[in-house]
């Protein structure tokens, strides 16, 4: 994820902007490790969320992710919709996210995988505009959870 991200540190490295400050606390520099680790909500996710880690698990390596990317969109959702989340709302949250992961895991029936398909993008032809979209659903009961553009 370094420099991957583009945190307020990377985005002045860029001269993209003069501020490297967190959005959400306001300390001067917002890098990687601020926002996933040391920032206020992150900090509380990973004292008080109450989820266990074991090291080396593929499990814990997932939970760790999930929680990374949580950490990220509740970064962006204050920056692109002005909510902040309250503290315990960022560990239902991270409940709700590890929670997730784990019944996915444990549900995985290898079956039902299929081999992926590779799509390549093509650009439209002269006079369409293309708007690409993607979307995850669960396929048992066909509900839509995720839809992006
Ligand atoms: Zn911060």
């Amino acid at each position: 994820m370094h420099r991957k991200l583009l945190m307020n540190e990377e985005r002045v490295r860029r001269n993209l902007t003069d501020d490297a400050g967190c959005v959400l606390c306001g300390v001067t520099q917002e890098s990687i490790l601020h926002v996933l680790r040391d920032c206020h909500g992150a900090n509380v996710v990973w004292s008080q969320g109450e989820i266990k880690f074991r090291n080396g698990s593929v499990d814990s390596s997932i939970k760790f992710s999930g929680l990374c990317w949580l950490l990220w969109k509740n970064r962006n959702m204050y920056i692109f919709q002005q909510y902040n989340h309250t503290t315990e709302e960022l560990i239902c949250s991270s409940k709700t996210v590890v929670s997730t992961i784990k019944d996915a895991v444990a549900n995985t029936d290898r079956s039902r995988l299929s081999w992926p398909v590779r799509i390549k993008w093509c650009p439209s032809s002269s006079g369409w505009v293309e708007i690409n979209t993607d979307e995850a659903f669960n396929r048992d009961d066909e509900i839509h959870t995720a839809t992006g553009w």
